[in-house]
């Protein structure tokens, strides 16, 4: 069943959101793909390094801002800045989970699911 998290459990969450967006792992995957896949047409030291460079920071703006390493992949083919991630929430009375701009059925309110965790009974 669904059971809301306590305030240590949000702060841990928290904690690890931080960790993960200053993390450099993933923007340097991104930047070493990019910069290869720019070596099938230009083979050429400066555009490998400015192609790395660039790519670089920009999935880090991406990853530290929209939480997206890709997310000015996704904006250039998508040409939407923020794609639709849909987010789920719970209802507060009956803990049925639904989208989060749904309204439960039971008047509940829609909480979003960082606040909750799900336990086995
Ligand atoms: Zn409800």
């Amino acid at each position: 069943m669904w059971c809301k998290k306590t305030q240590n459990e949000l702060r841990i969450d928290k904690i690890n959101k931080e960790i993960k967006k200053k993390d450099i792992k993933t923007p340097t995957v991104v930047a070493a793909i990019a910069s290869c896949v720019i070596l099938i047409w230009e083979q050429t030291v400066v555009i490998f390094c400015s192609t790395f460079i660039i790519c670089f920071f920009l999935s880090y703006i991406g990853q530290v801002f929209f939480n997206d390493p890709i997310f000015f992949v996704t904006w250039i083919f998508s040409g939407n800045p923020t794609p639709d991630k849909e987010q789920f929430g719970i209802c507060i009375k009956c803990k049925n989970t639904y989208t989060m701009n749904n309204t439960c059925p039971c008047g509940g309110e829609i909480e979003s699911i960082e606040y909750w965790k799900w336990v086995d009974d």
